[in-house]
């Protein structure tokens, strides 16, 4: 499996930084995590990569999801009741998290977090990322008003 786009081309290039093997799991798993417009679990990466390699094992996506988190590929986004997704958009950036159905978003323009990190490191603390979650009700799952 060759790279194919930039997306690979991010994740050869760390890897080879690091001499680390190019292997179509990493390869896939990282482009799943990159052509969706969403937040996903470890269970949802592996339903969309059991087509394109089959008998890919749960603990697999994890130790690969681990590793690109380790590259600065994908962020970890602690979603409430243990829920933990993965956020190839690195940047720092909020979400919104609803209760009741689990949707998570990006907000944009809150600069919260990007601040937390500028004040954390006024103080001399070195800061890896920031998170900022609001919880709530999604539009769907929202009482209407009115
Ligand atoms: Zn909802
Ligand atoms: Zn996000």
């Amino acid at each position: 499996m060759f790279p194919t786009s930039d997306t690979d081309a991010r994740l050869v290039g760390k890897l080879r930084d690091r001499r680390l093997r190019v292997t179509p799991q990493r390869i896939v798993i990282h482009r799943a995590l990159c052509s969706q417009a969403r937040h996903m679990t470890a269970e949802q990466v592996l339903a969309s990569v059991s087509d394109v390699l089959p008998g890919t094992s749960l603990p697999t996506v994890y130790s690969t999801l681990e590793l690109l988190e380790e590259l600065g590929l994908v962020r970890r986004v602690g979603a409430g009741n243990g829920a933990v997704v993965f956020d190839s958009r690195v940047e720092p950036h909020a979400h919104t998290v609803c209760r009741r159905c689990g949707a998570i978003a990006d907000l944009e323009g809150a600069s919260a977090p990007k601040n937390a990190l500028s004040m954390a490191a006024a103080t001399g603390f070195a800061p890896d990322h920031a998170q900022l979650v609001v919880w709530g009700l999604c539009s769907a799952c929202a009482p209407r008003t009115g």
